[in-house]
């Protein structure tokens, strides 16, 4: 009988490096590094153009790495059981290797439907575990010590070598091949190469203001670790950067000079945000309903009528006359990227403000960052909905962002043209308390240059406020909220 070939399937993983389902199917025979783009996840709500200049960066890096150790990646398209289907055929007994996806609800049924072709065929099915996350899980009880000792484990090595299959690598699908529009937006650069780079100039260079930048656009730009695009592709794994980390942290035991202490601040809140990666993706692995349904689903009836298809035009758009939401929006829309605090403000504006059920607007949102990771995504975009009810409502101030992070309105004049003209400080956070003439003398005329507010702050505050109380308050809700915390809530 002939030898097995060991399928690694790739799927948000793109790396050489620190991959065992990789190393494990080296040392036991010919491998086949294999992605798939999958019609029915590229064609989802969820996915846009933009993922897959992504995606396919890495994968011509991947490929390339992989040639180099003895067999080139494989890429087709196809739904993963029929490719399965196909190489079964071609290659007789096969054994599958991969890492655990925490991703939406089409992989979910999907993982679930290439289990059971496995099982029908006799086909080996090894999963690894990834990100930190764990499977299955029955509460929370227990899991910071879980994933620190995900972390603890050392990191695999690349295999020396890959016994090659002789098989046709195939094409690397572009945009047109898949039915996706050109990608236009200016990203950053994708790739296994890249995340180490982007890694290291953070945590030597980058990283020292982390603190203090972290809430602006402006400063975060820089300041911000920037390793969310990588982390979303896998291209470096999460103990690869918890090492880098803490190696990091080790230098600068015993260091004194004044530039250490800051370091080591800006370190430890680096070192919180790689737990809360993990930790939301937890949410999603345990609970996958909460993709399309709120933590507590009393609260899908909230905004559920009330869609205003008009203000959800102007959000997307990025014109709603409030300067620092059109700002943020247009940088998401160009860059893929933004900081989270200005993430969480443009959600809240949608919820809140616009009064938008998360769950139209989330795969909108989704579509346009970079870093897509469905299981931060639903979790965060619920939380600045208000519909975990666990969780403060926050109801951001879109002109007090403003001021408080750009207070010059160096941001929003970059992001918004038509503002360019306004120098007061004051009012390019507000152009409509500028008097008509100085509307005129600046070009920027409220309602004809720039749009007029398209909601009233002040009482969409009120109006989200009390509608969200009133619903959280009800004894029934009180209960669901002890189930939420016992399933979800961080032990820390
Ligand atoms: C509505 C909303 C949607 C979001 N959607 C995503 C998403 O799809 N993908 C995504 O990676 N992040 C998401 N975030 C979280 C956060 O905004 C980004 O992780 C961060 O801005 C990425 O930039 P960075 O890598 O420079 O982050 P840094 O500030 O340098 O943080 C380092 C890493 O910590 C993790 N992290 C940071 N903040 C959070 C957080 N609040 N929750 C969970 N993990 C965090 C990320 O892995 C991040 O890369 C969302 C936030 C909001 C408010």
């Amino acid at each position: 009988m002939s030898e097995a070939v060991h399928i690694v399937w790739y799927k948000r993983d793109l790396r050489v490096r620190d991959h065992r389902p990789l190393a494990e199917a080296a040392r036991r025979g010919p491998v086949l590094p294999l992605y798939v783009a999958e019609p029915s996840v590229i064609g989802a709500p969820d996915f846009s153009a933009r993922h897959w200049t992504l995606i396919r960066q890495s994968l011509v890096e991947l490929r390339g790495r992989l040639a180099e150790l003895g067999q080139p990646l494989v890429v087709c398209i196809g739904e993963m059981p029929d490719v399965l289907d196909a190489l079964r055929d071609r290659l007789g007994a096969l054994q599958l290797w991969a890492h655990e996806e925490t991703g939406n609800g089409i992989t979910f049924a999907r993982d679930k439907r290439v289990r059971r072709w496995c099982r029908d065929h006799g086909v080996p099915f090894a999963e690894a575990p990834h990100m930190g996350v764990t499977r299955p899980l029955a509460d929370r009880d227990g899991w910071a010590d879980r994933w620190e000792a995900q972390m603890a484990e050392p990191r695999t090595d690349p295999p020396e070598a890959l016994t090659p299959v002789d098989i046709d690598p195939g094409p690397i699908p572009t945009h047109a091949d898949l039915d996706l529009p050109p990608c236009t937006a200016a990203l950053q650069q994708a790739g296994e190469a890249a995340a180490h780079d982007t890694l290291q100039s953070f945590l030597y260079r980058r990283g020292r203001r982390y603190q203090q930048d972290i809430s602006s656009p402006l400063t975060a730009e820089t300041s911000c670790s920037r390793i969310s695009v990588h982390l979303a592709y896998g291209t470096i794994s999460m103990r690869q950067v918890v090492h880098a980390l803490r190696t990091r942290r080790d230098e600068l035991d015993g260091v004194d000079h004044e530039d250490a202490g800051q370091w080591r601040q800006a370190l430890n809140a680096f070192d919180s945000r790689l737990h809360w990666h993990s930790h939301f993706m937890q949410k999603l692995e345990d609970a996958p309903r909460i993709e399309h349904e709120s933590f507590i689903p009393d609260f899908d009836a909230l905004r559920e009528d009330e869609f205003d298809e008009t203000l959800y035009a102007a959000w997307k758009a990025g014109c709603t006359g409030f300067p620092m939401v059109d700002a943020c929006m247009r940088c998401l829309r160009t860059t893929g990227w933004l900081n989270f605090r200005m993430r969480a403000m443009l959600c809240s504006f949608a919820a809140y403000d616009c009064w938008l059920d998360w769950r139209r607007f989330a795969p909108f949102y989704a579509r346009l960052m970079a870093d897509y990771e469905p299981g931060i995504h639903y979790p965060q975009v619920q939380m600045q909905s208000g519909t975990t009810g666990i969780n403060a409502v926050r109801i951001y101030n879109p002109v007090k962002q403003g001021k408080d992070h750009d207070p010059d309105g160096t941001f929003i004049r970059r992001w918004v043209p038509e503002l360019r003209g306004v120098d007061n400080a004051a009012s390019v956070h507000a152009p409509w308390t500028m008097p008509p003439i100085e509307q005129h003398a600046t070009g920027c005329v409220v309602g004809e240059d720039y749009p007029e507010r398209i909601v009233d702050h002040n009482a969409a505050y009120h109006h989200a406020q009390d509608r969200i109380w009133a619903l959280r308050t009800q004894p029934e809700i009180e209960a669901k909220k002890e189930k939420v915390l016992e399933k979800h809530g961080s032990r820390r």
